[in-house]
């Protein structure tokens, strides 16, 4: 029977050309291992087919311990993993926030589209109302507005809503 499954247990995480996950089993004797898998559902195949096995006494009555399962990409031990899974949660968070604030940016500004440099240009010498505008502008337009001392701040991907 062709063996898929490679258990490990100890030493270096090998590496490997795509992300696997790594799956804590258990036997029914408590004998912990690691069982690499390209996906859940490979596991739980492998597993039906009674291809996963306990290294220690060779039990296929696996068990999968949830807590312990990680992706692994064949780069990082478990524990850089999990430091750089908080990261990715961190960045995940700040571009939420980003996000957020841009919305908001959004909501309390008028929308005034190409005609941004030259509504930024009445309202800084006060022949418009003062208000927050947003717009298109060049990069040229947007580094002349800024000479003149108008605060121009780049948007990212702001939604085109000129419909309204
Ligand atoms: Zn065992």
């Amino acid at each position: 029977m062709g063996r898929t499954f490679r258990p490990i247990s100890r030493g270096p995480v090998p590496r490997h050309r795509y992300p696997m996950i790594v799956i804590t089993l258990r036997c029914r004797n408590l004998h912990e291992f690691e069982g690499w898998f390209a996906s859940s559902e490979a596991y739980a195949d492998q597993r039906a087919k009674g291809l996963v096995s306990c290294p220690s006494c060779g039990d296929a009555q696996i068990t999968r311990l949830p807590a312990a399962a990680y992706i692994g990409t064949g780069t990082a031990a478990p524990e850089g993993k999990r430091e750089v899974d908080s990261a990715a949660a961190a960045v995940a968070a700040q571009v939420g926030e980003a996000i957020d604030t841009l919305r908001k940016i959004v909501a309390r500004t008028e929308n005034v589209g190409s005609r941004f440099p030259e509504e930024a240009r009445k309202i800084h010498y006060g022949e418009a109302p003062k208000r927050d505008i947003r717009g298109k502008a060049s990069r040229e337009e947007a580094q002349e507005l800024e000479e003149e001392g108008i605060d121009v701040f780049p948007l990212p991907l702001v939604p085109d809503d000129e419909t309204h």
